[in-house]
């Protein structure tokens, strides 16, 4: 950790070197309070935060709690009770109907030419298979395009494989959008040709037996068959035999969900706000969604996102002086089976959509924050640079004005309000992600600090400058 005597010399040079002039601007326009404070928010945050412990507190008070559990419904109450102790105006929940999937049981198992057991979890929303299993002839691809060309004589009563290869790791995350993509729509592609089951290969950069689970979808009219994932190393196997396999010895195997779909539950996004002082109506959100996968206990997926989102609202309500407009903390509901918490929050926002003035989302792990982008309008580019400067000796980078925002801001970009990025180094975010190692000890607490650290700088100028986003 840097000294906190070493930062304003730091803060200057970063000044001089990224943004000259903008920023002596800002404070000769009268405003030498603000960036002072965002100055402080950040190195404090640096000498240590709470965020660490919240997510210790969630993963292991809480632990899983995919859409519409058990789990579920215990997070929500913590992120109340959490919320409450916190120093905020107002904490409520908002009403979010969200599906429930449950696993109950999964197996697999190569039967030939080679027997052996393999690692693997169903897909988040696959139907069960016949309580004794499927068990057929694999046909094996390297895409969808590819399957979708096979000629449905060769797939009828055979169980699809899509094997794309393993993803590759970046420190961006950028191979899982490849990666993904059987997860999603295998199955609904596979079940016209007759396939009676699909696996895939996990979306995840890691070697170990661990499978990643995700959710799926099924397409209407088309028929529902069950699918699963498997670990890489176990990817690697099956398709190994199936290097050696022959129209006599075909590989064949046998695959058992056991997977209940429950009628929709209510859950809530959580919601805490510092109202502010001068325009209480304009929003600058932080977000972060609150479920997790049923494998893992969501320690980074997105327990951490939530400790960072709550951990600098936390620190905006102990200011002296509340910002000038309304700082709200949102964790969604359900972001991993389809969305519902940001939907439900577009709906019953719809007409203070427009009176948002800012927004971001952790939800790319716990690692450091190394990019910032932003999405404003020219008018603002000045502001976004000032902050810029103050986030480059975090070992941030300003990366543009084309940020994508979280999933669950979406209705935001869609009614065209700014919306941030600030990457997190997610280098080995996709080895645990939607896995059973989704769990604390991935995470570094001073990597939660630096991320608080970002996150307040944002924040608080957002909410606080006076020419707002
Ligand atoms: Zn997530
Ligand atoms: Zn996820």
């Amino acid at each position: 950790m840097v000294s906190r005597f070493c930062w304003p010399l730091i803060t200057v040079l970063g000044l001089v070197g990224l943004a000259p002039g903008l920023l002596g601007a800002q404070e000769e326009g009268g405003e030498p309070a603000l960036w002072q404070t965002a100055r402080e928010l950040r190195d404090q945050a640096l000498e240590g935060t709470e965020a660490y412990a919240l997510v210790r507190s969630l993963t292991v008070e809480v632990g899983p709690r995919s859409a519409g559990s058990a789990g579920d419904k215990a997070a929500v109450r913590w992120g109340q009770a959490k919320f409450q102790g916190m120093g905020f105006d107002a904490v409520r929940l908002e009403p979010v109907m969200v599906p429930h999937w449950e696993r109950r049981r999964e197996e697999g198992a190569i039967v030939a030419p080679y027997p052996q057991p393999m690692h693997l979890c169903a897909l988040g929303g696959s139907v069960a298979t016949p309580p004794e299993g499927v068990e057929a002839e694999v046909v094996r691809v390297d895409s969808l395009d590819a399957l979708e060309a096979l000629d449905p004589a060769g797939v009828a009563g055979k169980i699809v494989f899509i094997d794309v290869g393993k993803m590759e790791r970046t420190p961006a995350g950028s191979g899982y959008g490849p990666a993904v993509q059987p997860r999603g729509r295998g199955a609904a592609l596979a079940a016209p040709l007759g396939a009676v089951a699909v696996l895939i290969r996990s979306a995840g950069s890691d070697t170990n037996r661990t499978p990643h689970t995700g959710a799926m979808r099924y397409a209407d009219g088309v028929k529902k068959i069950p699918a699963a994932a498997l670990s890489n190393p176990d990817a690697d196997l099956l398709a190994a035999q199936l290097d050696g396999a022959t129209a006599e010895a075909p590989v064949r195997f046998r695959l058992l969900l056991d997977t209940v779909n429950h009628p929709e539950e209510e859950s809530h996004n959580v919601i805490a706000e510092i109202h502010g002082r001068e325009n209480p109506e304009e929003v600058v959100l932080i977000g972060c969604h609150l479920d997790s996968w049923d494998l893992g206990t969501g320690a980074i997926d997105d327990g951490a996102g939530c400790a960072i989102a709550m951990e600098v609202g936390r620190r905006i309500a102990a200011l002296p002086q509340r910002p000038r407009r309304t700082v709200r903390v949102v964790l969604f509901a359900n972001e991993e089976f389809g969305l519902s918490g940001a939907r439900a929050y577009g709906e019953a926002h719809a007409d203070q959509l427009a009176l948002h003035r800012g927004a971001v989302e952790a939800d790319l792990g716990a690692g450091r924050v190394y990019a910032f982008r932003s999405r404003v309008g020219d008018a603002q580019l000045p502001t976004v640079q000032a902050i810029a400067a103050l986030l480059q000796p975090l070992g941030i980078d300003y990366q543009g004005n084309d940020a994508g925002g979280g999933a669950d801001l979406r209705p935001l970009r869609q009614a065209e309000r700014p919306v941030f990025d600030l990457r997190q180094d997610a280098t080995y975010y996709f080895d645990w992600h939607h896995t059973a190692n989704d769990t604390l000890d991935k995470i570094e607490p001073a990597a939660m600090d630096q991320n608080v650290a970002a996150h307040a700088v944002l924040v608080w100028v957002a909410a606080e400058v006076a020419e707002g986003f």
